[in-house]
Order: structure tokens, then C-alpha cells, then sequence
């Protein structure tokens, strides 16, 4: 049983996934089971191309940051699960938390974040009923999201980058993976709220 699983391995799962690693040193997260399905086929990082982003070097490419994120949880967050080569099916709801299953497997969480995209291609059983037009993108480009408030769908589901209703740039969906990070360190952590910093010794 994970106690948090991010499905996606885009900007905003590799993203959720290094917060929620990080505070690996903070007594209330530091026994928890945490898994990525990190899928990256599909991700729209697969041919961008960045020169608006602060802290990238112009000229870096979505595809480089999907292998150099998936790299960085594991050298410094070996503790997280990286499931690799597969795709999820199917959300299962039950009194523990969640079931997914996978084309090839199917785990257990009480936590689960989606962060799959906002394309109309979604195929995960078990959430239609929370698909509905994407709210700050081209109508005819037909895009979805997961209705939500404040990236929760129902308590222990969460949705995270542009499948959150946010427009598409880099920053934000980063940022949407990270702020779902917190939210659910701020639950395991009583509800006090809660960041990971490091800093410089001095
Ligand atoms: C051509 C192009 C150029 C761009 N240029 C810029 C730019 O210059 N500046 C900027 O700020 N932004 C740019 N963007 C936007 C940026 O790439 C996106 O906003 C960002 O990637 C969205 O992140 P996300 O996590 O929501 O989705 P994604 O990064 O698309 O990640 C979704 C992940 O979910 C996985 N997935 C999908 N289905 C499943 C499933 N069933 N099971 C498991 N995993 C699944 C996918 O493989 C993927 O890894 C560009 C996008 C494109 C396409």
C-alpha cells in the first residue's frame, strides 16, 4: 500500500514527486511509501522547446528535463518508487483509499494525484464523472480537465498541471505539481502547513 501515488511523469508529477521526496528528513513524512508511475511517452514535454523559463537555459528541451527530472528523484530521493513502461487503466475507489491498475499490474494507495495532461485522450476508467471542458483553453482544441478545488477531486484524490484547469506553460504546471506536494504534507503533517527548504550553510 503506497501512502501517495502520482500518475504522470510530466512537469507536474516528476515535479510533486521531488517535493513530496524532500521532506524525507521531517518526522511525519519520513515513513511514508511513495510511488511515481512515471509514463512519459504521451508528455507535451516530449517536443518543447524552452527559452521562457526562469532558471532554464535557453534552449533546453522538454525532452532532456523528462530523462534529467526522472534522474534527479532517483539519485536524490532513492526512497521513491519510479514505476517504469506503465500506463494506468483504471482508478478504483475502496474504504482504504484508492486501487490502480495499470496495463500491467494494479497497486493500492490512500493518496492518489493525477497528473496525466489535459488532453482529450484521457482513457482512465473511473473518473468521468469529474471530466468536463477545460476552463482556460481554445474550445476547439477540446481539452479536459478534472473538476476540482484547489487540486482536490474528493478527499485523498488530487489533479495536478494542466489536467487541473491551468493554462499550458511550464512553470505552471511545475508549480501545480509542487503546490499538491505541500497540501499533502500539510495533511500528513495535522493540518500545519508545510514546506520544504533547503538552504546554504552560512
Ligand atoms: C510543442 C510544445 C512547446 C511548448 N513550449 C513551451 C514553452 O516554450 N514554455 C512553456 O512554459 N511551456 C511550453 N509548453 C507547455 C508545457 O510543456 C506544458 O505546459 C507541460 O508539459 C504540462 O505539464 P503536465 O504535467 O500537465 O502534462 P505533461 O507534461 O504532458 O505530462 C503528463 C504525463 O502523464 C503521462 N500519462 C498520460 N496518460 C497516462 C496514463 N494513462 N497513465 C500514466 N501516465 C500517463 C504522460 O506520458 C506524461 O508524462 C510547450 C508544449 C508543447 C507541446
Amino acid at each position: 500500500m503506497f501512502d501517495a501515488l502520482i500518475i504522470g511523469g510530466g512537469a507536474a508529477g516528476l515535479s510533486c514527486a521531488l517535493v513530496l521526496a524532500s521532506a524525507k528528513e521531517k518526522p511525519f513524512a519520513n515513513n511514508k511509501h511513495i510511488g511515481i508511475i512515471a509514463h512519459q511517452k504521451t508528455s507535451h514535454l516530449q517536443t518543447a522547446l524552452f527559452n521562457n523559463v526562469l532558471g532554464l537555459k535557453p534552449g533546453t528541451t522538454g525532452a532532456s528535463i523528462l530523462k534529467k527530472g526522472k534522474k534527479q528523484l532517483a539519485t536524490l530521493y532513492p526512497h521513491i518508487e519510479q514505476i517504469e513502461k506503465e500506463k494506468v487503466k483504471e482508478i478504483i475507489y475502496s474504504n482504504d483509499g484508492f486501487e490502480v491498475v495499470t496495463n500491467k499490474n494494479s497497486y493500492t494507495s490512500k493518496i492518489v494525484v493525477i497528473a496525466v495532461g489535459y488532453t482529450n485522450l484521457f482513457t482512465i476508467k473511473g473518473l468521468d464523472a469529474y471530466i468536463e471542458p477545460h476552463p482556460r483553453a481554445e474550445a476547439e482544441k477540446d481539452r479536459i480537465w478534472l473538476k476540482n478545488t484547489d487540486h482536490k477531486i474528493k478527499d485523498g484524490l488530487y489533479v495536478a498541471g494542466t489536467l487541473a484547469g491551468w493554462r499550458s506553460q511550464f512553470a505552471i504546471a511545475s508549480g501545480s505539481g509542487a503546490h499538491v506536494a505541500t497540501d499533502i504534507l500539510t495533511l500528513w503533517n495535522d493540518g500545519k502547513h508545510t514546506k520544504v527548504h533547503d538552504k546554504i550553510d552560512v
